[in-house]
C-alpha cells in the first residue's frame, strides 16, 4: 500500500531517471508530488468555429483533416508538415515543424480537436504546431483546464500530469487534514481531498478559485498557529532578571543625546529583561534610525549585570562595521568586545572561543560561525541578530540553544506593514524607532532613464570633486547569467565606469567574491580610497560610509520597492547633501508607478505599505527574506483579508486549545512540528 512517504518511482513510469531529475524540483515522494502545485492553468474548455478565431486569439477547435499531410525536407534538421483543417464555418492552414511523426497520426478525412494560438489573416488563417486529439479520444490536453508545471529537463508536463493523475489516485485520500472542522465550516472551506484534486484538475475556475484559497488559507494558518504557540511557550518560559540600571550614566557616555524612540525602545527592552521572563524582541526602524545604539545599551546593561552578550550580523562586513561602532560606544566604559568570523584563522579562531568560554570577552560579535563554529559562553545572557529577515526562526532558535534561555533582541531595517508583522513576527514583541536622529537630510531621490547617462556621469564626476564618493548597484554579478544584455552586471559595469572615469578609482565588491577579497574592497571604500564602489545588494544592509553621497541603482525597475528603500539608506548618514538615482532601461508603466513611490515618499513603512498594495502580500511570502519555512502557495495570492481571517482563525484555535491535545489537531501539531524542526520541549 502506498502512502504519502512513499518513494515517486511508486508511479508507473517513472524510473531511475525520471526520479532524478523529479528530485531537482524536490519532488521524492508522493506527498511531495501531490504538494507541487500548477504554475498557472491553460484554459483549454472554449471551442470556437474556426470563421470566427481572429488571428491571436487562442482556442479549442474540432475540425476535419481535409487533405493529405505532406512532409517537406526544407533543408537538413529542418522538415515541415503541412496539411489543412476545415468544419463547417472556416478552414485554416496547419504547420508542423521538426514533428514527422505527425503526417502518420493525423488521417485525411478523420476529426480531431486542436488547441493553439490563430495566426496569419482573416482570409488565411493559419496554425503553428497545436496540440492536437482525436476527437473520440479527446479530453486530456484539449477541452480542458490543463494544468500548467514548472519544468525541467526530461521532465514534460503531460508526464507530470498523468504521474499527478495516478499519484492522487494512489493517496489522494491519504491527505492529513489540517485544519479543524469548525474552521472549515466557519469560513466555508472545503475539505482536503477536494483542495489537492482541484487545485491540480479543475473542472471549471470558480471550483479551482475555492480549492486554492482553502489551500492558502491553511498555509496562512499553520503559520499563524505555529507563531502564537512559539509565543505561548515563550510566555511560560523562565528568563534570568537583569536588574534595570541607571541608563543616564550611558546615555551621558554618548556623543549626542539618544531619540525619544531609542529611549523607548531601550526602556521596553530593560523591562522585558528585568521581568524573569525571557525576552523575545524585535527593533523595528528604518535604515539610519539608531538601532545599534538601542543594542549597545542593553549589552551595557547585560554587562553591568555580569552576563556576556553575542551578536550576530548576517556578513562579515557587516561584523566588523558593527565591532567598529559597538567598540566605540562600549569599550571606554570598560567593557571587552571579540570577532569571531569564518575567515579568521584557525588559530585565532581558538583564541577568541577560548575568551568566550573563560569570560573573559564580554561581547563576541560574529556571522553565523558564532552557530556553526559551536563557540561556548561563560554565561550568555543576551543574543542580538541584526538584520533578522536573513536569519530563520530556526537559526535564531540554534543560538539561543547555546545559552540558559538568554534574552533575545532582533533588529530589522525592513519595514514589514503591520498586519504583515503580526503574522512573520506573531512570535515576538515589537518595539519601532519611529523617529530618525536630528539633523538627517531627505535623500534626494529621482528616477531617470538611459537618456540622462551622459548627465549622470557628469553628477559623478562633480560629487567626486567635492570629495565625495559614489555606490552603485547593479542587479547581477557577471553578464553570463542572463541573455538580456540591458541587465547591467557589477564586473562589467565596474569595468566599463573604470573606462569612462579613467582619472577615480573604481573599487568592486559582489557576493561570489572570497570573504577575504570582499572585505579589503570593502574596507578601501570605508576608508576613501575608492572613489565609486559598484557592487550587488551586498551592500544593501547596514554599510555605513559616511563621505558617500550618491546611490545609484542601475535597472532598477529589477529590485523590490523595500530593497531598493535599503539601498537608498546607504546614503545620507553623514553632513553632506545625498542622492539616490533610480536608472531603469525603458521600465514598465507599472515599473514607473512603483518608481514613483520612491521619488515621493522617504518613510520605509509607507513604502513597504505602497508595495503591498502595489504587488499584494504574495512577493513578500515568496520571497524568502523573512527567514520562515518555504511557503508552497500562499505566494500565489493577491488578498489581505485572507491573512486576516487565518490569524484569527489561529488564535482561537490555540485559546481554546493551547497545547493542540485535540485527536483532530494530531496532523496540524505534527505538521507544525516538522515544518519548524520543533522538538517535544516546544510543547511541554
Ligand atoms: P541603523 O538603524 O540603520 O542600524 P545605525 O545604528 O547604523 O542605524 O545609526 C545610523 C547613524 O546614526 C550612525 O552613524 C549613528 O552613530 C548615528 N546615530 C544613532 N543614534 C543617534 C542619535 N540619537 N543622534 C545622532 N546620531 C545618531
Ligand atoms: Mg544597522
Amino acid at each position: 500500500m502506498p502512502d504519502l512517504t512513499s518513494d515517486i518511482r511508486y508511479i508507473k513510469g517513472i524510473g531511475e531517471q525520471r526520479a532524478k531529475s523529479l528530485a531537482r524540483l524536490g519532488i521524492r515522494t508522493l506527498g511531495d508530488l501531490l504538494h507541487y502545485f500548477p504554475r498557472t492553468y491553460e484554459d483549454r474548455t472554449v471551442f470556437r468555429p474556426i470563421g470566427e478565431v481572429l488571428p491571436e486569439e487562442t482556442a479549442c477547435l474540432r475540425a476535419m483533416v481535409a487533405t493529405e499531410p505532406r512532409l517537406t525536407h526544407v533543408r537538413r534538421g529542418m522538415d515541415l508538415v503541412k496539411l489543412r483543417i476545415v468544419d463547417e464555418s472556416g478552414s485554416a492552414d496547419v504547420t508542423y515543424f521538426n514533428q514527422s511523426y505527425v503526417r502518420d497520426q493525423l488521417v485525411k478525412g478523420e476529426s480531431y480537436v486542436f488547441y493553439g494560438k490563430m495566426g496569419g489573416t482573416l482570409l488565411r488563417r493559419t496554425l503553428t504546431n497545436p496540440v492536437y486529439e482525436r476527437e473520440d479520444r479527446a479530453g486530456v490536453t484539449t477541452g480542458r483546464i490543463l494544468p500548467v508545471y514548472r519544468l525541467t529537463h526530461g521532465i514534460s508536463n503531460k508526464l507530470l500530469i498523468t504521474a499527478m493523475e495516478s499519484g492522487l489516485e494512489a493517496c489522494g485520500d491519504m491527505l492529513p487534514e489540517l485544519l479543524p472542522g469548525d474552521v472549515t465550516a466557519r469560513y466555508s472551506l472545503p475539505k482536503v481531498g477536494f483542495a489537492y484534486r482541484n487545485v491540480h484538475f479543475p473542472p471549471d475556475f470558480p471550483t479551482l478559485a475555492l480549492a486554492r484559497r482553502r489551500l492558502i488559507f491553511e498555509e496562512l494558518f499553520v503559520l499563524s498557529c505555529a507563531m502564537h504557540l512559539l509565543r505561548e511557550k515563550r510566555e511560560r518560559a523562565a528568563g534570568r532578571r537583569i536588574p534595570t540600571p541607571d541608563m543616564e550614566e550611558f546615555y551621558a557616555s554618548l556623543p549626542f543625546a539618544p531619540t525619544a524612540a531609542q529611549r523607548r525602545a531601550v526602556s521596553q527592552a530593560l523591562r522585558d529583561m528585568a521581568s524573569g521572563q525571557c525576552m523575545s524582541r524585535l527593533v523595528q526602524g528604518d535604515v539610519g534610525s539608531g538601532k545599534t545604539l538601542v543594542a549597545a545599551a542593553l549589552l551595557w546593561s547585560v554587562w553591568k549585570a555580569g552576563y556576556q552578550s553575542a551578536f550576530m550580523a548576517p556578513t562579515e562586513i557587516l561584523a566588523g562595521q558593527h565591532l567598529q561602532t559597538l567598540a566605540g560606544f562600549l569599550e571606554p566604559l570598560g567593557m571587552r568586545l571579540g570577532l569571531l568570523k569564518g575567515s579568521l584563522t584557525a588559530r585565532q579562531k581558538r583564541e577568541v572561543k577560548a575568551a568566550a568560554e573563560g569570560g573573559a570577552l564580554d561581547v563576541v560579535i560574529g556571522t553565523h560561525a558564532l552557530i556553526t563554529e559551536d563557540v561556548q559562553f561563560a554565561d550568555l545572557g543576551l543574543v542580538v541578530t541584526d538584520e533578522q529577515h536573513r536569519f530563520g526562526v530556526e537559526q535564531r532558535s540554534a543560538l539561543t540553544a547555546k545559552g540558559e534561555r538568554p534574552h533575545v533582541l532582533v533588529m530589522s531595517a525592513t519595514p514589514i506593514p503591520r498586519t504583515l508583522a503580526l503574522m512573520i513576527y506573531g512570535d515576538l514583541d515589537v518595539s519601532v524607532l519611529d523617529e530618525l536622529p536630528p539633523g538627517r537630510q531627505k535623500v534626494e531621490t529621482v528616477s531617470v532613464t538611459e537618456s540622462y547617462r551622459e548627465r549622470l556621469n557628469g553628477f559623478i564626476r562633480s560629487q567626486v570633486a567635492e570629495g565625495r564618493q559614489v555606490f552603485v548597484v547593479c542587479p547581477m554579478v557577471e553578464e553570463s547569467e542572463e541573455a538580456d544584455p540591458k541587465i547591467k552586471s557589477a564586473t562589467e559595469h565596474a569595468a566599463a565606469l573604470q573606462k569612462t572615469f579613467p582619472e577615480l578609482t573604481v573599487g568592486c565588491v559582489h557576493g561570489k567574491m572570497k570573504a577575504k577579497e570582499k572585505d579589503a574592497a570593502m574596507d578601501a571604500f570605508v576608508r576613501g580610497e575608492t572613489d565609486i564602489l559598484v557592487s550587488t545588494t551586498v551592500v544593501e544592509v547596514g554599510v555605513d560610509v559616511a563621505n558617500a553621497s550618491l546611490m545609484i541603482v542601475e535597472n532598477a525597475d529589477r529590485f523590490g520597492l523595500s530593497q531598493l528603500h535599503q539601498l537608498r539608506g546607504r546614503v545620507g548618514r553623514g553632513v553632506h547633501k545625498s542622492w539616490c538615482v533610480l536608472v531603469s532601461d525603458g521600465p514598465t508603466e507599472e515599473a514607473k508607478q512603483r518608481l514613483r513611490v520612491l521619488v515621493q515618499t522617504s518613510d520605509g513603512f509607507a513604502v513597504a505599505e505602497e508595495d503591498l498594495r502595489l504587488r499584494g502580500p504574495g512577493d513578500f511570502f515568496g520571497s524568502r527574506q523573512h527567514g520562515l519555512p518555504e511557503m508552497h502557495i500562499a505566494d500565489l495570492f493577491g488578498s489581505m483579508d485572507m491573512v486576516e481571517e487565518a490569524r484569527t482563525a489561529a488564535k482561537a484555535v490555540i485559546e481554546r486549545d493551547p497545547e493542540l491535545a485535540d485527536p483532530e489537531l494530531a496532523p496540524l501539531r505534527n505538521h507544525i512540528r516538522t515544518l519548524f524542526a520543533l522538538n517535544e520541549n516546544t510543547w511541554n
